[in-house]
């Protein structure tokens, strides 16, 4: 079976590098490539604020929509506080994983409300620095629609926890032999390079990218999967520490 792609853009919001989300957006056109944007409602995030603001954000946010483009709910304020790496230890530091049901219950509530205000309901919740916990799967059932997470390693999407999740593998563009692949973006430290790269890898395989599946799969994580997180977990330790 062909490998189908998946494009994930992470950290969209209010505080960007406004000239490469727009280099993106004509490099993914040009090839009807239609990405996974990662939406950060309410940003606070010290690392963003640095960023000129985009006064035109949630208009490009509603062009992208018109384009085909999806959308995902990328946490609450972007902030990670909480040194605890939850169900998925990917990074030690969280916005959600440790924080009380109530809490992310309110923020997630918050979020919705702000990207519904903007005529946008998120179906999929992308985690910041990819980690949550099971009370933030709970608080997304209570509070929201979504039934979608993009994260978490496995050859394609499953379901867990009552949520469909499909895997995101990759930082960058590269041949892996699994049915589903995402490759995920942060277009605001985007050097020269890396679009060039993305570039030449669209121009090959454009055809192998589909837009973000939304529906829920009855699959179960395989032991396959369950040792191929492990493996990347345990390698992630060993070079981050
Ligand atoms: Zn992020």
């Amino acid at each position: 079976m062909a490998t189908q792609y998946i494009l994930r853009l992470d950290d969209a919001c209010e505080h960007s590098r406004i000239e490469n989300w727009i280099r993106m957006e004509q490099l993914l056109s040009s090839y009807k490539v239609r990405p996974l944007v990662a939406v950060i409602p309410k940003c606070a995030d010290p690392d963003f604020l640095s960023y000129e603001i985009d006064h035109d954000f949630w208009d490009r946010v509603g062009n992208w929509i018109e384009q085909g483009w999806s959308i995902a709910m990328h946490g609450y304020t972007h902030e990670h506080p909480q040194k605890d790496g939850g169900i998925s230890p990917v990074n030690k530091r969280s916005e959600f994983a440790s924080v009380p049901l109530e809490k992310q219950r309110e923020m997630i509530a918050d979020g919705v409300a702000i990207m519904r205000s903007k005529g946008i309901d998120p179906q999929v919740f992308v985690a910041p620095l990819h980690t949550f916990d099971v009370n933030t799967i709970e608080a997304l059932k209570l509070e929201s629609t979504i039934r979608v997470i993009s994260d978490t390693i496995a050859t394609k999407p499953y379901q867990r926890y009552g949520m469909t999740f499909v895997p995101q593998q990759s930082g960058s563009v590269r041949a892996i032999p699994f049915p589903v692949v995402t490759f995920c973006y942060h277009p605001n430290i985007m050097e020269e390079r890396d679009f060039e790269r993305l570039e030449r890898f669209l121009e090959k395989h454009y055809l192998s990218f589909i837009s973000f599946p939304l529906e829920q799969t009855t699959r179960k994580r395989s032991l396959f999967d369950t040792l191929l997180s492990g493996l990347y977990l345990a390698r992630r330790r060993l070079l981050f520490g």
